[in-house]
């Protein structure tokens, strides 16, 4: 027998069931988002690979050694997207849209990482992505945060914590650096390959090392937020006292520093204590330069992801009405073939009216026809044989109930429309 073929590796089927969940989320994303002035964009999943090195910097794990990266017929390097952040800016910039009144994007879909796979942790995996362009008050970064929240809050996880920094800015960061060097150089017998690497190219990623060794080393290091400049200071200062004025609890964190390059001044996670090693259900912060960087106007940019696979994981057995909404309101129980087409035709009326319905498609036995409707969770069904057809009339059955009545075929439209409807 031939081996049946598998997803790739780290990669997930989205099944019947639980797809039901994932648009709850994202409808309610989508909801929430509106509220707040944010509109829909959706971009091509490659791009070229140089927008990702140039926005989410060279340095980094994620364009070092996690891009599906690949060379195209004409030899050009693509990238599978890893995040959203730099294609919603590389649309924003190519389509000029800061001459629109468009600055507050969000966008739902796959990204791509090369990591090892782990619970919570794919290689194909969806974000919830939000970006804001043009607004450089903090006022915003509060308001960003808010609405992070208040979607989990309203799709249900409640157990998360927020989790907030700052990381400075050009002008600021530079002299933490040196000083963070420093320390780590006097430590760097303690410290793992990867991040002896770190200390000349990029040394704040030593305080994402999962190295027990490394957190150790680090665990005197000094903080960033020791050493910003007024502006970051009072930027920092506003950021959360609207936190505060919102109701919005979060936990300063001094170490954390996100895996990106062009982070500066807010810098957020939402962590969780129940998805083991992958705590983090989202996160996200400011990257004032980076739009003028990638060649578009000198605009500040504030955006957050959330990870659709990790909020499914804390949904977990959560009620949901996904088998509900994937319940068949009627199944037509059809007996010879004169009453499969007329019941054939009927049901197609019924589709139109906006009932689902459904019907066994073989001349099967009327016993097995109603089994099918059992396993399908039809609230009715409706049954035609010759003798029906001969006087124009349908036996309506109340699957729960198993009661059953007649109904002219004339009229079973109006009459399946208000007994679903009743039911529903
Ligand atoms: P990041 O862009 O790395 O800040 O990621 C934002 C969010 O996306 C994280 O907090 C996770 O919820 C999710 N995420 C990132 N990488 C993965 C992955 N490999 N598998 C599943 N979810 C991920």
């Amino acid at each position: 027998m031939k081996q049946p073929l598998q997803a790739v590796r780290g990669m997930m089927d989205i099944l019947p069931g639980e797809v039901e969940k994932w648009r709850f989320v994202e409808e309610t994303a989508r909801t929430l988002f509106h509220r707040f002035g944010y509109r829909e964009i959706r971009t091509p999943l490659l791009e070229a690979t140089e927008l990702f090195a140039r926005s989410i910097g060279e340095a980094t794990d994620i364009v070092e050694k996690e891009m599906y990266t690949f060379h195209d017929a004409k030899g050009r390097s693509l990238s599978l997207r890893p995040e959203a952040t730099a294609s919603i800016i590389r649309a924003f910039i190519q389509h000029q849209l800061h001459t629109t009144r468009d600055r507050k994007f969000f966008l739902i879909g796959p990204m791509f990482r090369y990591e090892r796979p782990q619970k919570g942790r794919y290689r194909q995996f969806h974000q919830i992505d939000v970006e804001a362009f043009g607004i450089q008050d903090p006022m915003l970064d509060a308001e960003l945060m808010f609405m992070a929240v208040q979607l989990l809050q309203t799709i249900g996880i409640k157990d998360v914590s927020l989790e907030l920094n700052t990381l400075g800015c050009p002008d600021c960061r530079p002299s933490f650096r040196s000083v963070l060097q420093g320390y780590l150089k006097e430590r760097i017998e303690l410290l793992c390959p990867d991040c002896v690497r770190r200390i000349d190219r990029n040394p704040l990623r030593c305080f994402d090392c999962k190295v027990p060794q490394c957190k150790q080393a680090l665990q005197d290091a000094p903080h960033i937020v020791d050493f910003v400049c007024n502006n970051c200071a009072n930027h920092f200062e506003l950021v959360k006292s609207y936190l505060d004025d919102l109701g919005v609890n979060y936990v300063l964190n001094p170490a954390m520093v996100r895996g990106l390059d062009y982070y500066v001044r807010t810098a957020f996670e939402i962590v969780t204590q129940h998805l083991g090693a992958q705590n983090a259900v989202g996160g996200g912060g400011r990257y004032d330069g980076l739009i003028k960087d990638l060649g578009g106007p000198d605009l500040p940019g504030i955006g957050f992801a959330l990870g659709v696979e990790r909020i499914m994981l804390l949904m977990g057995d959560l009620k949901s009405d996904a088998d509900e909404s994937s319940r068949v309101d009627v199944f037509m129980v059809l007996l010879g073939e004169n009453a499969r087409r007329k019941g054939f035709l009927i049901a197609q009326k019924l589709r139109e009216a906006g009932l689902s319905v459904e019907l066994d498609y073989e001349s099967k036995s009327a016993k097995s026809q109603m089994r099918l409707a059992d396993k399908l969770g039809a609230f009715v069904s409706v049954i035609i044989g010759d003798d029906e057809l001969k006087q124009s009339i349908a036996q309506i059955r109340f699957m729960k109930e198993g009661s059953q009545r007649i109904c002219e075929l004339d009229d079973l439209v109006p009459e399946l429309l208000a007994v679903v409807k009743r039911t529903k």
